[in-house]
Formats: structure tokens, sequence, C-alpha cells
């Protein structure tokens, strides 16, 4: 008998049969409450009326349709709605269909824009699986490990993680704002260095947000060396944040921003903005790919957009998120084994550690797995795997952020009590 690939690894033993809003209804019979959302993707909750019509609707008009063959509208529609939210001056976008792509498409133009070979890297990131991508990730070693060789011409920074070191936050800011300095004149030197890739915040790395002085900071290193700010807004991008874009937090615009995700609440499509003169530093025909741009994942992109304006979403990430996070905090107190809780909006890390202060990644993951049995989905992450995230729909209510604080509490009374 044929089956599943044991290459994968499984977070729950769920097959769901139908989901709606932040639920989703196992074959098992029973209701789970969603804060895995497809990892970070289901933005406007499952199955949103709005993107089941849109896309539906594509669906009888063309399904495919290559973009460098023949155009069609819900792509020039997208495109155009893309200009009401991306940051200013980004006003040229290229398509593909996942995360990964789309990384490898942002160091492709930074390389062809600047003639530079180098990436650097934030310690900690998470970019993707392919193999560039995974070059680019160094959210933990079992996202590489095995496969080498892997990309030339990436180079590792560190990120300025406070809680880590036991610093505040400006004293890690200024630790790796000057190793970064270091390591532009001991490794990989301006003129060969083409962009500075990094999240708003780290996502598989342990949902650590960037602190806004570093992403700054390295706007001013990005400027003073001819070097392109790449963000990658792939899990902390529309809306999830309480911002638009997860690094509105911070007074910076980036020369490409990758979104992917919740763009399309489930469908695949992923997206590079930049100046229309940085992409005109590349070649036509540098980018492509058939399924790029597919046009029932642009309706839904569309339809997305749409809801995530007009039901303010983003608004009611920032007030879930802050309600979430106000609920977990608490826990820290009553369970000592939590040592962090962190995050923004509807991006939420709770990090377990021993007695000593070392990673705990298997009270991590029992709770991850408890949260299953008392109806609840959550995920891990973290290079330990020591974090365990929440990350509910944008369209989650104050009534659901409470059920799944109650039934977070359940799994860590049963787990660590
Ligand atoms: N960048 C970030 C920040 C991500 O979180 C992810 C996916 N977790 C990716 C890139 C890769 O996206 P995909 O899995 O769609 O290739």
């Amino acid at each position: 008998m044929t089956s599943l690939s044991p290459l994968l690894k499984q977070a729950t033993p769920v097959v769901v049969d139908s989901a709606r809003g932040c639920w989703i209804s196992g074959t098992d019979g029973r209701e789970y409450l969603d804060f895995t959302t497809g990892i970070g993707v289901t933005s406007t909750g499952h199955c949103h009326p709005r993107v089941v019509e849109a896309a539906r609707e594509q669906v009888g008009r063309v399904i495919h349709a290559q973009y460098t063959t023949v155009l069609h509208p819900p792509l020039l529609e997208l495109t155009e709605k893309l200009g009401e939210v991306l940051p200013p001056g980004l006003d040229s976008v290229f398509y593909a269909n996942s995360g990964s792509e789309a990384v490898e498409a942002a160091v492709r133009l930074a390389r062809m824009a600047t003639g530079r070979p180098n990436v650097v890297v934030f310690q900690g990131g998470f970019h993707g699986r392919t193999v560039a991508a995974a070059t680019l990730t160094t959210a933990g070693t079992r996202f590489s490990a095995g496969f080498s060789p892997l990309m030339g011409g990436v180079h590792m920074a560190p990120f300025p993680y406070a809680h880590r070191y036991g610093w505040d936050e400006r004293t890690a800011v200024d630790f790796a704002l000057r190793e970064l300095d270091y390591l532009l004149v001991t490794r990989t030197a301006p003129e060969d260095t083409a962009a500075l890739l990094i999240e708003p915040v780290l996502g598989d790395g342990g949902y650590l947000p960037t602190p806004p002085a570093f992403l700054e900071g390295l706007r001013e290193r990005a400027d003073r060396h001819g070097i392109l700010l790449v963000l990658d807004e792939v899990q902390a991008g529309v809306g999830r944040t309480g911002r638009f874009w997860g690094h509105q937090f911070a007074d910076v615009v980036p020369d490409v921003l990758i979104t992917a995700k919740g763009l399309a609440s489930g469908f695949p499509i992923s997206a590079i903005a930049a100046p229309t003169a940085l992409m005109e530093r590349g070649w036509p025909g540098s980018q492509g790919g058939t399924y790029g741009g597919n046009a029932v994942a642009a309706a839904a992109a569309c339809a997305t957009l749409d809801v995530v304006r007009d039901e303010h979403l983003v608004e009611n990430a920032r007030v879930r998120g802050d309600q979430l996070q106000a609920g977990l905090r608490p826990l820290q107190q009553r369970y000592p084994g939590i040592s962090d809780v962190r995050g923004r909006g509807l991006m939420q890390g709770v990090e377990f550690a021993q007695e000593d202060g070392s990673p705990d990644a298997a009270a991590a993951l029992a709770v991850q797995q408890a949260t299953t049995g008392h109806g609840l989905l959550t995920l891990t992450c973290g290079p330990a795997g020591n974090v365990v995230r929440l990350i509910p729909a944008l369209v989650v209510s104050e009534q659901e952020i409470r059920t799944g604080l109650e039934r977070f509490e359940a799994a860590l009374a049963e787990v660590l009590a």
C-alpha cells in the first residue's frame, strides 16, 4: 500500500473534514479551534465566503493562464490592489507560488541589480526549504542537515536576541549592529554584498520580534553601502502583526518586500515588490515560472485584501493579539517552565526552559501535543523547538481567544502540573 512519505513530520494526528473561520472539523467527529492557520496562511479564516465566492467564480472563467503567455484580469487587479498597501516606491511586482520561490526571486533580483554576489542573513531567520532558501535559513540545522552543499555567497550575522543573552534590547541591538559592521570588514565587503535579508518577526526561528532600532540600523547601513534591504514578510505580512506589514513598527522602507502565505487565505501565491527602477536592473526573462500568479489564486488574493480592508482585520489582529498576549503573560508566573511570552499581534510564542535556563523542547512538544487533546491546534518553533506558537486567523473573536487561552492552560496544567 502506498503511504505518505516518512520525510514529513506530522504536528497533529488530525485529518480535516471541513473548516470554517477559526474552526476545523476533524474526520474524528471533533471540532478543533485552529491556532495554526496552516502556518499563518488562512488569514481571513477558513473558507471565508468572499474568498470562496471569488475563487469559485474564477474557476468557471479561467483556471490557468500562464502569465508570460497571456495576462488575466485577476493578476492586473491584484497588482493594483497591492499598490494600495505596499510601502511607498515599491511599485513593481513579480509573482510566484510559494514563499521559498519568492525569496529566491528576491536574491536573484538583488544580485542582478547590484552586480554583487553575497547575501547577509540574520541568525534564527527562516526563509524556506528549496536549496537556496534553505541556505538562507538559520532557524535550525534540521532545515539543511544532510543535504549540503548549499548555495554559495551567504553569510550570517547575529540577531539581537536580547532575552537569550539576558540583555536589554538596546544592548542587543548595538551588539548585533557592531557585529554586522565587523562582518562587512572581515568576511563580505560592502562592494561584494548585494542584500541584507531579514524577517520583521523571526517566525520558525522562535517568534522573536525584530527590534525597530535594528531594522533602522540595517536601513542606515544599506544606504551607506549601496546594499539592498530585503524584508521577508512571508509569515508576518498582511496584517498578522497588527500592522499591515511587520516592518512597519520601524521607520524604514525596504528595497524589496517578499509576501506569500496570508496573501490569498490558502491559495498558493507569493510576490516580491520593489521599485520599477530596481527591477529594470535585471533582464526580462530572468524571473518566471509556469504557475506563478495563477488566476484562481490571484482572485482569492484580491478577495483577501478586500476582506482585510472591509472587516478591519489589521486592527482586529492588534486588539486580539494584545488580548492573547495579556492572557498568556500571567501563565509565566503560574508555570515556571515558561521562560518567555512574546510576539506581535496574532503571532505569539510561549518559550519553555529547564530550571538551569536551557531550552526545554520536550516540554514545548508535550504542551503542543496536549493542546490537540483539549481541542486547540498549535505548533512549535524555535531553533531548539522549545517555543509553542499561537497563530489564529485575523478574524478571531474575543470569545475564541478566551476559549483558546482556556484550552492552552488546560494543556499546560496537564503537562506541567
Ligand atoms: N519565509 C518565511 C518568513 C516563512 O515563514 C516561510 C514559511 N514558513 C517561508 C519563507 C517559505 O515559504 P514556503 O513554505 O511557502 O516556501
